[in-house]
């Protein structure tokens, strides 16, 4: 029998989730009939600071059949290679989480394992020395891999920094090109349907009537049509507990440094992302711990160059809707939660939300297992990058109240057992749901002083002295391969220079 197809789409918002999702949608929907209409409004504007990402990006822009080259120079983009955290597990100490893998896998255990056991012996080299991220971001160098590059490229990745704004006008052109109609308008009521409850339309202010077969709720933290359907909201304040943001973009002072910075403060954290045309900056902070005075000045007083405007105040209840999918309404970006950007991850889960979708796209009468499914896999991939945030605040060493506070939280049980099984035996308990792995979570452990006891007993197969050599053997390939990349702003000006 044949389903009840969905013949239309109402995409309600226009900022990078709704262009995101119409971007995609526009394309790998386009033999479907199915008419695709965006809703913005130009006076409500978008949040628009996603300026960091992580690799999984490059998978979105590919599917979407984008240049890299082409969309790095449209989003006056730099290249991303990891974060470099300065201060956070005490004062004066920094540490760098890379996206790329450490060493190379040998023998029947993890690369880190053998590194842990070299460590045991005497050998002082910290892991970084083997991380090509790593060694490449602190030289300011950077390259796309090609497949004639050394084998040691595959442990290497890369995300970008870019424009948001510019990002959703690049997807813009090609959803619009690919027949996504865009209504400029305020939405002013949202209409169910008797019976069922799921929404039939919505209304405009200028008193414009909008009818979906589906509807994607992409209006940012407002959350339009998933707060008419009354779904409720997890609030995970008690374990990420910074719940404002201020942001405000200064002048670049020099080439661009091909990582994001996050640099503790007294009670919360700023950014620091360079673009090609200016540099990103904001600080996350509690206001609970701290006025909005204090967080101005605590940003501004830590600027490289000269600002670009005034601070601008966002607030956010760290959290999740408790259905992102309810009836016909699918919520994406801030209107289904919202996780700190610490680790750059909000994009992200729209680009997952979208794929999702297409795993588990309805018809007309949206069965609701459906949306359990969906609802369920979008629950646990945001538990786990919950517990890999809480593990950044948890474990530190830093003497400030919030800190303190922070130090002494209960966290969730799957991140204790994540913590108890490094400690005794540097294993990594990976999670099907996991969107960070084994090279984040050893960064981001080791940094904030979680130290293993022992090592995996696997590892104790090579003689001490081959272990010795095959692990500067591999170092000596990443410290070549670095060396010998370009510098990062050269690698743009040669390929990916904004216009
Ligand atoms: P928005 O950008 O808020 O867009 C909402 C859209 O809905 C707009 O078009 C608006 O006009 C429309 N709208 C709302 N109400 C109405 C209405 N009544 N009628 C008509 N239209 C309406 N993510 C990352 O991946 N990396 C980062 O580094 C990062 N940093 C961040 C820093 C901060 C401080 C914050 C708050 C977020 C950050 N994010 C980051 C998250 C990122 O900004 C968002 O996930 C992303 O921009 C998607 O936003 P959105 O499209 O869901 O919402």
């Amino acid at each position: 029998m044949t389903a009840d197809p969905v013949r239309s789409i109402l995409i309600a918002g226009g900022g990078t989730a709704g262009w995101m999702a119409a971007a995609a949608l526009s394309k790998l929907l386009a033999q479907h009939h199915c008419r695709i209409t965006l809703v913005e409004s130009d006076e409500i504007g978008t949040v628009g600071v996603g300026e960091a990402t992580i690799p999984p990006i490059q998978l979105f822009n590919k599917l979407l059949g984008v240049d890299e080259r082409e969309f790095v120079a449209a989003t006056q983009g730099t290249f991303k290679l990891g974060i470099e955290f300065v201060g956070w597990r005490r004062e004066g100490q920094r540490y760098f989480h890379p996206f790329g893998r450490y060493g190379d896998d040998f023998g029947p255990t993890a690369f880190h394992q053998h590194w842990l056991r070299a460590r045991a012996l005497g050998n002082t080299t910290p892991l970084d020395a083997w991380s090509l991220n790593h060694q490449a971001a602190y030289r300011d160098r950077f390259e796309i891999p090609t497949p004639q590059s050394p084998r040691v490229f595959s442990t290497f990745s890369w995300a970008y920094h870019f424009d948001a704004s510019l990002y959703a006008r690049y997807l813009r052109c090609l959803a619009e090109a690919r027949g996504v109609e865009r209504i400029e308008g305020w939405i002013a009521d949202v209409v169910l349907r008797p019976g069922d409850g799921f929404v039939d339309h919505i209304i405009l202010a200028d008193g414009r009537t909008l009818a979906a077969d589906l509807f994607l709720d992409c209006t940012g933290f407002r959350g339009l049509l998933t707060e008419a359907l009354g779904t409720g909201y997890d609030d995970w304040t008690r374990w990420l507990p910074c719940d404002r943001a201020l942001a405000v973009p200064c002048a670049r002072t020099g080439d661009p440094e091909p990582f994001t910075r996050s640099t503790a403060r007294t009670a919360g954290w700023q950014w620091r992302i360079p673009l090609q045309h200016r540099t990103g900056n904001g600080h996350v902070y509690c206001s609970g711990a701290i006025s909005a005075d204090e967080a101005a000045a605590t940003l501004l007083a830590n600027l490289a160059g000269a600002r670009e405007g005034d601070p601008r105040l966002l607030r956010f209840t760290t959290g999740r809707r408790r259905k992102a999918w309810h009836r016909n309404v699918v919520a994406l970006g801030l209107a289904s939660g919202f996780l700190e950007p610490l680790e750059s991850t909000s994009i992200h889960l729209i680009q997952t939300g979208i794929s999702k979708l297409l795993s588990w796209f309805p018809d007309r009468h949206c069965d609701p297992r459906l949306a359990d499914e969906y609802n369920r896999q979008a629950d646990a991939e945001m538990e786990a990058i919950r517990d890999f945030l809480v593990l950044h605040y948890w474990a530190n060493e830093r003497d400030e109240p919030f800190w303190r506070q922070c130090a002494a939280m209960t966290i969730p049980d799957s991140l204790a057992a994540k913590v108890a099984m490094f400690r005794a035996n540097g294993r990594l308990i990976e999670r099907p749901h996991d969107l960070f792995h084994e090279a984040s979570w050893l960064a981001v452990l080791l940094g904030q002083g979680v130290d293993p006891a022992a090592h995996d007993p696997l590892a104790d197969t090579l003689a001490p002295q081959e272990l010795a050599a095959v692990l500067a053997g591999m170092c000596q390939v990443i410290d070549q391969a670095a060396a010998a990349m370009p510098s990062h702003q050269a690698f743009i000006d040669r390929h990916c220079r904004a216009g």
